[in-house]
């Protein structure tokens, strides 16, 4: 039997409201990057262990939406488990520079104020999700890059922390290939070029969420290292709002992984809350529209997470794999990796 309606027993009288609006719905989704990712180039043992990740910081969120907290803290505990996995590129997982040491990226928005914090190539803080929530609630600005972001880090008593701290054996084999073939491409062509012909596993990976809060607020948040071999301080989209990142209560929340530069370009996760605002499109329709229709036919390759109000989700992308997790109060905890799951 459907129970469609709660009644309690108030002033001798019995009220009954709709069980709709007596439970207000909660959802969430993460993503883990976008890219070439294969089952068959995968071990058993990898694979668990991204599933068990993705399902962990899923969990973390989540758990924070049941016990009524706010979507930016679910964003915030999902993103920070994925940042400290070495397996994912973001914080502890980074990707490195051409120079050898790591640039790290992130970005979140809130829905309910459209209030935003980004922080762009810092080399020292240890949850750049962390500290973008603290540029968005603790200063006056939207994004501090660098030096200043680092400094503005030490006045809100967050440590700095060695760049070595993200060194990882993986990713630095991945800098030593990526850096081969930069020189093979570069024996007729320029460094821009050359990071152009470069193959997608190296422009992409990050990790990014977004929520619904029982009190009707989503929200969205990116964190990343960016492109392997990036050089001259090259900054993506996952910190730059409207691109890699976006969330607003009249449309939806997104955040993106893919190749940085055409997602700034296309203004990715702003145009999808713009469809569905101005269009009265579905998330999943204006995922769709903006992913396979506006960036497929430009050779931009990535994916999105996208959630509104209602706690409809899409995940939408390109490529042949996400790393990606859901679970809203109407559907359980699904995680999934490549095209059939
Ligand atoms: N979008 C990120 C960047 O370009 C990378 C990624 O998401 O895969 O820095």
């Amino acid at each position: 039997m459907r129970i469609t309606a709660l009644c309690l027993l108030m002033s001798a009288a019995f009220v009954c409201v709709p069980l709709q609006a007596a439970e207000r719905p909660v959802a969430i989704a993460i993503h883990g990057g976008a890219g070439t990712i294969e089952k068959s180039a995968m071990t058993p043992a990898q694979e668990r262990a991204h599933r068990e990740k993705l399902r962990e910081a899923l969990d973390r969120g989540y758990a924070v939406l049941e016990k009524g907290g706010s979507s930016l803290d679910a964003v915030v505990a999902a993103i920070t488990t994925l940042e400290q996995s070495p397996l994912f590129n973001a914080a502890k997982g980074a990707v490195y520079t051409f120079d050898g040491h790591h640039e790290l990226d992130a970005s979140i928005m809130d829905g309910k104020t459209r209030q935003a914090g980004a922080v762009a190539g810092v080399q020292h803080i240890e949850s750049p999700i962390s500290l973008a929530r603290l540029v968005m609630e603790k200063s006056p600005f939207v994004m501090l890059a660098g030096d200043g972001a680092e400094e503005f880090a030490r006045s809100q008593g967050v440590p700095l922390v060695d760049n070595k701290l993200f060194d990882t054996k993986r990713r630095y084999e991945q800098l030593q290939k990526a850096k081969d073939k930069l020189k093979q491409e570069r024996k007729d062509k320029d460094y821009q070029a050359a990071v152009q012909a470069l193959p997608t596993p190296y422009k992409v990976g990050t990790v990014g969420a977004v929520a619904l809060d029982k009190y009707g607020n989503i929200a969205a948040g990116t964190s990343t290292g960016g492109m392997t071999a990036k050089r001259y301080g090259r900054i993506g989209d996952s910190p730059v709002i409207g691109a890699g990142t976006f969330a607003d209560n009249d449309s939806c929340a997104v955040s993106a992984t893919g190749h940085g530069e055409y997602f700034i370009r296309y203004n990715v996760a702003a145009d999808i809350c713009a469809r569905v605002r101005y269009r009265g499109e579905s998330v999943a329709q204006a995922a769709d529209e903006v992913i396979n229709g506006v960036l497929t036919p430009v050779g931009g390759t990535g994916g999105v997470i996208v959630l509104d109000r209602k706690g409809n989700i899409a995940l939408t992308f390109n490529t042949s794999g996400m790393y990606r997790a859901s679970r809203s109060s109407s559907s359980p905890a699904q995680v999934a990796i490549f095209k059939d799951n």
